[in-house]
């Protein structure tokens, strides 16, 4: 069966009415016929029936036993963190997303958390900080904004050998591109406000997992802390994933283009693609992501500076300059001016994030159009400089 007539026929008709699209309950409680006598919904933090069919949807997409939905990506990432206890170590892989990091450092190091960074890219040096105190390993993959690539089969392993849970932070390949239980892992998060949602009209978090009692620990933090996803937005967030194969699919195609066009350019130093056989781990990509290398890539100009990035990014006209990724409008972002400004510039450069570095998320336009908006970019750049001169 197709991913997405799968995606399509997980969604069920409403039973009451035969509603084909899903009902919203914009409700805070149920009633009951008589004390604790209900029809499987009490109150709408436990549960509520809008965000179980998406919880039941995702789950379903990464072949996981049960999912469960949160106000953020960053809200599904600190339930997982609830899960630890004081003393507990992780082992995350060095260039995590920056909102991950923020926590992990500022919030629960200081309830005694202990946080080893390790470039995974030689998965490894897992080995060289994992020890009996470690209870997760964290990786992305690929990563934010350099698109680096770690082997999941590998971590995995070594986690297990450790009695680790591997969390797999997924939101950069997307379910359609990757798959990680298969691959081994025991967590998988999303930020659904990137492809899941694909719109950049929700924020939204899921936390996937695939045994029973991981999903009796999250659903216990969802209800204890109470950071769920509100009806609406679980709405509009399974609007979006009928059609995230096609998006997806469509953004990988043309973000390969991209980077293939870009590493033919003049100006351009390095491009950052996974899908480029010049990629560090292109055959380790091929393999875990089926050929779908992502709609996201990144590239350094060879004038190696901030003001020639910005003049890049302020030169495009189908590009939108913002944060964020993976939806259907294509953006671009300068990461050491926006994304990654908090990090100190000697500690961005040694994981990558040169002056120049561009970041870019390729949209549903045409291919040839988006080519053509960097090339006028390109020309629109360089006019100014000659006029600077
Ligand atoms: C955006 C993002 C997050 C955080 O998600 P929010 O919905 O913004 O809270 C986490 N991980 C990755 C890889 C992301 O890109």
């Amino acid at each position: 069966m197709s991913k997405t007539t799968n995606i399509i026929h997980s969604i069920p008709v409403d039973p009451l009415t035969g509603s084909i699209s899903v009902p919203i309950y914009q409700t805070a409680t149920f009633v009951q016929e008589a004390p604790g006598v209900n029809k499987g919904y009490d109150y709408a933090r436990s549960n509520n029936p809008t965000r179980a069919v998406l919880e039941n949807l995702v789950a379903t997409l990464e072949g996981g036993s049960a999912a469960f939905a949160f106000a953020t990506g960053l809200a599904a990432i600190d339930a997982v963190l609830k899960t630890l206890s004081y003393g507990d170590e992780i082992v995350a892989v060095e260039d995590i997303y920056g909102g991950a990091y923020r926590l992990f450092t500022q919030v629960y190091q200081k309830f005694g958390i202990k946080i080893h960074y390790v470039d995974t890219t030689d998965a490894n040096r897992i080995l060289d900080v994992i020890n009996e105190k470690t209870k997760l390993v964290w990786i992305e993959s690929p990563t934010n904004p350099t698109l680096k690539i770690t082997d999941i089969a590998q971590a995995a392993k070594i986690a297990h050998a450790f009695n680790a849970l591997l969390v797999v932070d997924n939101t950069f390949a997307s379910p359609i591109a990757q798959q990680p239980f298969v691959l081994g892992a025991d967590i998988v998060i999303h930020s659904g406000t990137k492809y899941l949602g694909g719109h950049s009209d929700l924020v939204a978090g899921l936390v996937v997992v695939n045994s029973e009692k991981l999903a009796v620990d999250i659903k216990f933090i969802q209800n204890a802390s109470g950071g769920i996803l509100g009806p609406q937005d679980c709405w509009l967030l399974i609007r979006g994933i009928e059609t995230l194969e096609l998006r997806v699919e469509r953004q990988c195609q043309t973000a390969f283009k991209v980077a293939q066009f870009l590493t033919q350019c003049e100006e351009v130093d390095q491009v950052y693609y996974p899908g480029l056989a010049s990629h560090k781990n292109h055959a380790i990509a091929k393999l875990q992501q089926h050929g779908l290398y992502g709609g996201v890539l990144s590239f350094t100009l060879k004038d190696d500076t901030e003001a020639a990035a910005t003049q890049f990014v302020t030169a495009t006209n189908y590009f939108k300059l913002a944060e964020s990724l993976g939806g259907v409008k294509s953006l671009c972002c300068h990461p050491a001016q926006m994304t990654h400004k908090s990090i100190p510039r000697e500690k961005r450069l040694a994981s990558g994030i040169q002056d120049s570095l561009i970041r870019l998320s390729c949209g549903i336009e045409g291919t040839d159009d988006l080519i053509n908006d960097l090339k006028q970019a390109f020309t629109k750049c360089a006019t100014a400089t000659l006029q600077t001169i």
